[in-house]
Parts: C-alpha cells; sequence; structure tokens
C-alpha cells in the first residue's frame, strides 16, 4: 500500500530536490540542442505561471509538439490549478478546432505553428505562443498582480483531459482526476521521490547523498507527450524520479538509434513497429544499443521475433510489456524482464492497483482462463468522457467497471491475454473471427514487414475477412493458402492485397483500420 499525495503538483514540487542535473534534452527544427537542469526547468515554469492567469479548475489545452516547452506548459499547469488538456498535435485545423470548441479553455498554450493555425481557423479564445520569449511587459504586469493561490487539489478534482486514439471510432477525452494519474504513476514505477525520503532514512543518509550516488536513468521520449504513454511513462515517470528526458520532436527511427548511442539512454516505451525500425536501423548503421536497460513495448500485441531481435541487439536491456488505455491512466497489466519471459504471448500480469474481471456478453462473470470482454475498476479509472454522457454511460457501470471493448483471458496467475478488441472481431456466416489472431499468423508469413486483417460488409455473410500485407515473394492466394494451413479454413481472408506502400497509421503508431478501408476499395470487389 502506497499513501500518495492527493495532488499531482506535490509530486512536481519534489522533483525540485533534483536540482542542477540535467532534467531535459531537446533539438529545435534545425538540429540545435537545448540542455536544461531541473533548477532551469522550474525556473522557467514560474515565470509561466503568472502568465497563465488562470484559477483552479480551468482549463489549459496544449497544442505543441514534443518539445522542452510542452513539459513547462503542463508543469505550469498543474502549479496553478488548472486542468490540463492534451490536444493531437497532429490534428488538422478543423479538428482542433472543434476540440477546442468542445473544451472551451481558459488558455490554450502551442507552437508557433499550432497557435497560427488555431488562430487561422476561427478560435476566438486566448492563445500564448510559446515558442517566442515572453513578452517583458506582461510578464512584469501579470508577476505584479497577486493571482490567487489556488490551493491544493481534491483528489478527484480534475487534472487532465486525455483524448483516446481514435482507432475504433470518434476520439473521446477521459477525465482523468488527480488521483487518477498519481494511482497510474504510482502502480506502474514507484515514484522515485515518493519513497526517497523513506530509503534515505532506513540508510541513515539524507535524500540529497542518495541522489547523489544514484547514477542518473536516461530516458527517450517516443510516444507524442500528448498520449497517455507519452505524459506517464514517457515524461512524469522519468520526471519524477530524476531522469534524464531526451525528447523526441517526431518519430524518426534513425534519429532515435543515434540518440541512444550519443545520449546513453537506458530506458524508452514504443509500440513495437517502432521498436522494430531502431533495431532494424542500429542493425544497418551499426549503432551500439548496449546502454539500453530497460525496454517497454506495448499498445499493439508484441511478435515473438521482436524479442529475440531485441535480445541479440540489446544484450543488457530486459523487455517489459503493458497492456492499458487512456480511460485507465496508463498501464493495468505489465510484465517485465523474467515476469514477461515467462508468459510473452501475455500482455502482462494484473497490476496490484486494479480489479480486472473477465464477461460474458450477458454480464455473468466467467472463470480464469474463459475468453469474454476484460472489465476493470479501481483509482486509475476515469470519471467519465469530457461532455459525452452517453459514451460513458455505455462503458462505465453504476459500481465503477470500466468496460475497456478488449477481449481477451485472464490465466490463473494474473496475465492477461488480449484476443482482440471487440470492434475488430469479424462475424463472417455465423463464425467470430478475431482480426489479432489472423495478424499473428499472418506475421509468420518470411519477410513481411505489415499486415491487417479486418472486415467488410457483405451481402451474403453479413461481414468478411480481409487482409493487406507488406511482404516480398509470396501472392494473394499464397497468403490466403499460409493462414488456411494453419487456422481454420473460415479465418482465411477472402481478399488480400499485397502492397509496398506503408500502412496508414494513427500518431501512436496503430494501424488505422478505418483509413485502410479507404485506401483498398479494390478488397471490396468479389
Ligand atoms: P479509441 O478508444 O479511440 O478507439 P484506442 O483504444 O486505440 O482508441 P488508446 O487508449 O490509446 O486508444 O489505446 C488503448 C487500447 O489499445 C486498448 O483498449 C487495447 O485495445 C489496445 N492495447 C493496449 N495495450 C495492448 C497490448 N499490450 N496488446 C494488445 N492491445 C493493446
Ligand atoms: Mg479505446
Amino acid at each position: 500500500f502506497v499513501a500518495a499525495p492527493p495532488d499531482l503538483n506535490l509530486l512536481i514540487e519534489s522533483a525540485r530536490r533534483f536540482g542542477d542535473r540535467t532534467c531535459v534534452v531537446d533539438f529545435d527544427s534545425a538540429g540545435a540542442e537545448r540542455r536544461m537542469s531541473y533548477d532551469q526547468v522550474f525556473a522557467w515554469r514560474d515565470q509561466l505561471v503568472p502568465i497563465l492567469h488562470i484559477a483552479r479548475g480551468d482549463r489549459v489545452a496544449i497544442a505543441m509538439r514534443n518539445r522542452a516547452e510542452w513539459l513547462i506548459a503542463f508543469l505550469a499547469v498543474m502549479k496553478a490549478g488548472g486542468v490540463a488538456v492534451l490536444v493531437n498535435s497532429r490534428g488538422s485545423g478543423p479538428e482542433v478546432l472543434g476540440m477546442l470548441e468542445d473544451v472551451d479553455p481558459a488558455v490554450v498554450l502551442a507552437d508557433s505553428e499550432r497557435a497560427a493555425a488555431i488562430r487561422e481557423s476561427g478560435f476566438k479564445g486566448r492563445v500564448l505562443d510559446l515558442t517566442r520569449p515572453f513578452d517583458a511587459d506582461e510578464l512584469a504586469r501579470r508577476t505584479a498582480e497577486a493571482m490567487p493561490d489556488p490551493g491544493v487539489a481534491k483528489p478527484t478534482d480534475p487534472c487532465a483531459i486525455l483524448f483516446t486514439s481514435g482507432t475504433t471510432g470518434r476520439v473521446k477525452g477521459a477525465v482523468l482526476s488527480h488521483r487518477n494519474v498519481i494511482t497510474g504513476l504510482m502502480s506502474t514505477q514507484m515514484s522515485g521521490m515518493v519513497v526517497l525520503g523513506n530509503m534515505a532514512a532506513q540508510m541513515g543518509t539524507t535524500p540529497e547523498a542518495l541522489i547523489a550516488q544514484m547514477p542518473q536513468q536516461a530516458s527517450l521520449l517516443v510516444y507524442p507527450l500528448f498520449h497517455v504513454s507519452g505524459l506517464g511513462s514517457g515524461f512524469l515517470s522519468p520526471f519524477l524520479g530524476g531522469g534524464k528526458v531526451v525528447i523526441m520532436r517526431r518519430w524518426d527511427a534513425e534519429e532515435a538509434a543515434r540518440l541512444i548511442a550519443a545520449e546513453q539512454i537506458s530506458m524508452f516505451s514504443a509500440v513495437p513497429t517502432m521498436l522494430w525500425d531502431i533495431l532494424h536501423r542500429a542493425r544497418i548503421d551499426g549503432t551500439s544499443l548496449s546502454s539500453l536497460r530497460n525496454i517497454g513495448c506495448g499498445g499493439q500485441a508484441l511478435p515473438v521475433n521482436l524479442v529475440e531481435e531485441v535480445h541479440a541487439l540489446c544484450p543488457h536491456a530486459q523487455i517489459g510489456t503493458g497492456y492499458g488505455m487512456t480511460e485507465c491512466s496508463g498501464a493495468i497489466a505489465q510484465a517485465v524482464g523474467p515476469e514477461f519471459m515467462a508468459r510473452p504471448a501475455a500482455a502482462g500480469r494484473v497490476l496490484s492497483m486494479v480489479e480486472v474481471r473477465i464477461e460474458a456478453a450477458d454480464g455473468t462473470i466467467l472463470p480464469p482462463g474463459e475468453t469474454g470482454e476484460i472489465v476493470v475498476r479501481g483509482a486509475q479509472v476515469m470519471s467519465g468522457y469530457w461532455n459525452r454522457p452517453e459514451d460513458t454511460a455505455a462503458v462505465l457501470t453504476q459500481d465503477g467497471w470500466l468496460r475497456t471493448g478488449d477481449v481477451g483471458i485472464v490465466d490463473e496467475d494474473g496475465y492477461v491475454f488480449i484476443v482482440d478488441r471487440k470492434k475488430d472481431m469479424v462475424i463472417s456466416g455465423g463464425e467470430n473471427i478475431y482480426c489479432a489472431e489472423v495478424e499473428r499468423v499472418l506475421g509468420t508469413i518470411p519477410g513481411l514487414t505489415e499486415c491487417a486483417a479486418f472486415g467488410l460488409p457483405d451481402e451474403r455473410l453479413g461481414e468478411r475477412l480481409v487482409a493487406v500485407v507488406i511482404a516480398p515473394n509470396i501472392d494473394e492466394a499464397g497468403v490466403i493458402e499460409w493462414v488456411a494451413a494453419r487456422l481454420a479454413r473460415y479465418k482465411a481472408p477472402t481478399r488480400v492485397a499485397v502492397t509496398t506502400t506503408p500502412l496508414p497509421r494513427n500518431a501512436l503508431g496503430k494501424v488505422d483500420k478505418i483509413a485502410l478501408r479507404k485506401l483498398w476499395p479494390e478488397l471490396s470487389g468479389e
């Protein structure tokens, strides 16, 4: 049991102790490097707080690419008692405008590109471009005006609004409280800061002396900061533990491999595709990945040959995986190192701060080993979606259980196996086909680099399965045969597009099946 402070800002304040350690490294668009210590980050944040000029509970949107200013913005909003609304920095003008009008923030904190786009789109509210130096007059005026002390948040106060990835339809804003976010951080990784005082006391030393002895973790921020994995495992976890956060502004595998070697990165998390790309680049360029100690990989099933490749190229790294979602403030199951190797096909083991059960379609609770919908309850689960009472009611029960929309199994030991998303299950001629199962088999085709299976409407069958693959030396008939030889015949796709075009992916690197359906219209033909 860990007693968490009620307000995320209290945890953040405790990171001041890391003083002159390097906190953030990032690069501008010309590639010039910026390095800031914890002291510098806090000083910058403290300058921004009065300029925000908000009161407790005000929403503040952050619309920026991954960069140091993003972190400063988030820290300032927490200090001022605001609710951070994390905007997808890749959204189009109308998408972002729609989101801003829905959330109605007191201020938008943006980079130059997005500040211009947001103003152009017709947004009427206050927009601050954080990538320009603060206006000296405004700074003086605002600092002189006494801003009301926001006091300390209640654990149930909203802390941030994070949007889901939109993989299965429209994006929804999950409202996460301070307790949600803090529990999410604590359950995956004991925040170094919280236990530091206790540890120091037990060892008969001071927290400062302990910090001085600890080697600094260097972590590579690969995920977009507006996503729950970027915010939690990418930024807040390493930040609260006194780590160095090396920020990637946009995804680039070659640059990631270079940074791992140059900055002696010890940990990072990514989705499987990104990890593949880094390993591939490192092999080609001969880049050393030997500084890596912890590689987290989740958000999607983890292919077995990827694990082998990690072990071959990263001799000191242990690999871990997790299963989670925006609505749960991050991971609800995790397995690292030996725990992961014991069941590499699992998405993790249920974490101690949540309850997970498996339900049949009629709501019956199923015993271990049986397949049904994964349902979860606990201090990590959101209070609801912003402004969408119907969507909230559809997923959250009266007594706090969240229907994840994922189909899976929990075994006797608490390992979770993801079978598929409910929405990705295809019912063809009365038979259930899990796309994820078919994708796992497609993934074993020699030389295959990408694949996706999905359903299309069909007059006779109701739905039928089709697939898109990127693989050399195989044709449509070959792919169909490959699946039919390994799974029940009805699970083989009826049509397959073999292509070299990379599959469309959303901001987190997940295959965008909605876009896929539009890109390969020929699959709809008979
Ligand atoms: P939307 O809810 O808008 O359709 P999304 O579900 O992709 O988008 P996220 O909250 O980013 O939005 O992702 C959570 C989902 O990702 C989970 O519900 C699950 O379907 C999938 N997922 C997460 N971890 C894993 C994993 N280890 N293996 C398989 N699937 C995973
Ligand atoms: Mg979802």
